[in-house]
């Protein structure tokens, strides 16, 4: 379960409110780590739903929640977040997903009715929270529509598969939780389970490489398949043997600093604190491998060098430009990303040379086989909007479109526009 959305919609609270903890508001003062992950056994899930009755049909083992939070938070200032974008994540992998619409309790006129099934609040609430709800519900429907996607309230969606499902939900006062989580449970069992056959051939992902007090340098790892026993020889861009395995307490955040509990093996989906020498060389983003009995050590090494290349081939090293520090793979390569979109349509100040300057003209540098830039969107002379501007004319031009990299070399270079 990969938890995913704008800034601010209260996706750590969610996750605070099925865990009963307060992560956001201080327990974890100084969480550092970008990714997070939580494991949430059966028995919790049971616990949470009993009220809907339907813990018969409950067969997946637990859920694995990864958190995407702190990074982007630190970005939010200019990050554009938007829904949009993790929509559009959703959709280039394929991944199937439900929607929580949460803050239902900041309805005005909104009846707490704490941990309680959706289905049952609503029933508590006055006409005109209901009027306003379905209103604001129809809304939320129609702008997913705008983006191609059908959804519908999960009591009336028929369709799973092809219309994806909204359960309202408060993180404040728990209403809706238990069926955001049955709907989980349930999307799971029938989407993932034949093709989540076991496997006993280790995947592993680093998260985060972190100087614990106390432990030393360790690594928080994602297991996503097979068995990792204390001892294991382990292999990424290090080479060392696991000294301990560890994890948080049930329903604890694995950046929260405090208990952990020790295991002699741990099976797959977990994440997991491992301690052992020589971490520190460690890459958040890459796999590690386990060494067995028959494993040839060279054609691991190999592997590792290939996960490596891989990495080191989308980070742009060639030393000129701004230089980019972060403390996770996935966070440098979030950031670079960034960095080559534009915020907002780059303004230019020109000189008309030649010819009309028109809104929608597509922009090219000859020098460069004429490589497109984007689109003129705007044009002002003197600070006033206009359609066009003519030979010997300053103008201000604001271009948007395809070419971002292209796009912040723009100042000081002469280029073209098409006809
Ligand atoms: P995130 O950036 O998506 O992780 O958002 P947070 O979980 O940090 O929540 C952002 C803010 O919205 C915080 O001030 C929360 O207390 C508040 N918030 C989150 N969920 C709810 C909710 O269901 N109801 C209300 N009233 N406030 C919420």
């Amino acid at each position: 379960m990969l938890h995913y959305g704008h800034v601010d919609i209260g996706k750590t609270k969610l996750l605070d409110c099925i865990r009963r903890t307060i992560v956001q508001e201080g327990e974890a003062g100084g969480i550092t780590q970008q990714i997070g992950a939580t494991y949430i056994p059966a028995e919790n899930i049971r616990e949470r739903t009993k009220e809907l009755k339907a813990d018969a049909k409950l067969d997946v083992p637990s859920l694995l929640v990864i958190d995407t939070q702190s990074f982007r938070r630190n970005l939010a200032g200019n990050f554009r977040t938007t829904t949009i974008e993790s929509i559009n994540l959703l959709r280039m992998r394929n991944t199937e997903f439900i929607v929580a619409l949460n803050k239902v309790d900041r309805l005005y006129g909104w009846k707490t009715c704490r941990n309680a099934p959706i289905g049952k609040a609503m029933k508590q609430q006055s006409k005109d929270v209901q009027l306003e709800f379905d209103h604001r519900v129809t809304q939320i429907i129609t702008q997913f529509k705008e983006q191609g996607l059908n959804t519908e309230l999960y009591n009336k969606n028929k369709d799973r598969g092809e219309t994806y499902s909204i359960v309202p939900t408060s993180a404040i006062s728990g209403e809706g939780i238990p069926e955001m989580l049955l709907l989980l449970i349930q999307w799971a069992q029938k989407t993932m389970i034949e093709k989540l056959t076991y496997s006993s051939e280790i995947q592993c992902t680093v998260l985060e490489v972190k100087v614990i007090e106390g432990l030393g340098t360790t690594i928080d790892v994602v297991l996503v398949n097979g068995v990792l026993h204390e001892g294991d020889e382990i292999v990424g861009p290090i080479h060392t043997t696991i000294r301990s395995l560890l994890t948080p307490h049930p329903m604890k955040e694995l950046r929260v600093k405090g208990q952990y509990i020790h295991y002699k093996e741990i099976k797959a989906a977990q994440g997991i604190k491992i301690t052992a020498q020589n971490l520190e060389h460690a890459v958040a983003g890459t796999s590690l491998y386990v060494v067995g009995p028959d494993d040839d050590m060279e054609e691991i090494k190999e592997s590792v060098m290939y996960d490596m290349r891989n990495v080191m081939s989308r980070i742009d090293k060639s030393g000129e430009g701004v230089y980019v520090q972060a403390s996770t793979l996935g966070s440098l390569e979030a950031l670079l990303e960034f960095l080559k979109t534009p915020a907002d349509p780059i303004v230019l100040g020109v000189d008309v040379i030649e010819g009309i300057v028109k809104i929608g003209t597509p922009i090219c540098i000859p020098q460069r086989d004429f490589t497109d830039i984007g689109r003129i969107s705007s044009i002002e002379i003197n600070h006033k909007p206009a359609d066009y501007a003519k030979k010997g004319q300053k103008v201000a031009i604001k271009i948007t479109g395809s070419n971002a990299e292209e796009q912040q070399k723009m100042p000081g270079r002469h280029f073209e526009m098409e006809d």
